[in-house]
């Protein structure tokens, strides 16, 4: 069966080492993928996810030091959650304070325990403990014990000025269903165990976001193949009247990128290759990997990146 549900989520950061020992030394994610911004390559691309970087496990990061701060608003990602095992609640509550990580009194959201904290760059995250979470693998090379490792994502919330429009398309394009209401905000569930909620929450007349370290720059939903990914393209054009770009090659998936009604970017993403296409499961973000188009600008490419530890 198809697995729909989210792919990845990308953000903007500040400093890329801050960012790289915060996601692997604090949340002990894994460094799946080194690579530059293929639109930009004087700019790394981090990618953070499990141990091969599963779709709905990723949280990827262009790092830009000194970028000025975003601000949260309508039309944007407000927060990205990762799920833990229900258990491990009390163990993240006490591993933030160690660390010194800036985070809230634990809530319940749609009956799920959940711990909102920030990175060093303001990100908006959640730890939500899932009673389930703890029978699927956990990555057991990284800084934190697999038994409370994070187990990719649990959703998104979208904060936009109305919610109908981006409800219509996630239910009628890329496979989810509306699945509770809480305090003013719609949740929709795809069927894919991790990355699976997308919950809206409508404020209308709010201030708009602004781009910037600690905001997120889209977010990105799976396709089976290139073919799904067609089939929801002509959807979203013919049924939407939405324009959606040509398929572009991320090297690691192919996608497709639209500005959905409520204003935040979307892209919908290829499960296949993955990140092993390029270098081995063992050795995934070692080295700084180039696409071929790249390749030949290796040596400039790598004199402008800052060194991450
Ligand atoms: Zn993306």
């Amino acid at each position: 069966m198809t697995e729909t549900g989210l792919h990845h989520v990308t953000a903007f950061s500040g400093a890329a080492a801050r960012n790289a020992e915060f996601y692997t030394a604090v949340l002990g994610l894994r460094l799946v993928k080194k690579t530059v911004n293929f639109d930009d390559p004087g700019t790394y691309h981090l990618y953070y996810g499990d141990e091969t970087g599963r779709p709905g496990t990723i949280l990827t990061f262009f790092p830009i030091a000194h970028a000025a701060p975003g601000r949260a608003g309508v039309g944007e990602t407000q927060e990205t959650a990762f799920r833990v095992p229900r258990a491990s609640i009390g163990w993240w509550t006490h591993r933030l304070i160690e660390k010194g990580v800036s985070h809230e009194a634990l809530v319940q959201v749609f009956g799920e325990p959940t711990l909102r904290l920030r990175d060093p760059d303001g990100t908006a995250l959640a730890l939500v403990g899932v009673a389930e979470a703890g029978e699927a693998p956990a990555w057991t090379g990284g800084a934190v014990p697999a038994e409370h490792a994070i187990r990719g994502m649990h959703g998104v919330t979208l904060l936009l000025d109305t919610a109908e429009a981006t409800g219509a398309i996630l239910t009628g394009v890329l496979g989810f269903a509306e699945t509770g209401r809480e305090g003013g905000a719609i949740r929709y569930a795809g069927t894919a165990r991790e990355g699976t909620f997308v919950t809206l929450r409508a404020v209308g007349g709010f201030l708009r976001g602004r781009t910037g370290a600690g905001s997120v720059h889209h977010i990105a939903f799976r396709a089976a193949d290139d073919a799904a990914q067609a089939a929801m393209a002509q959807a979203l054009r013919e049924r939407f009247g939405l324009s959606v770009t040509e398929q572009r090659d991320r090297q690691y998936f192919r996608s497709v990128y639209f500005r959905e009604p409520g204003g935040v970017l979307f892209e919908i993403a290829t499960d296949a290759p993955g990140f092993a296409v390029d270098e081995p499961v063992e050795a995934l973000g070692d080295a700084l990997k180039l696409p071929a188009f790249l390749e030949p600008h290796r040596a400039s490419i790598e004199q402008a990146l800052p060194a991450i530890a």
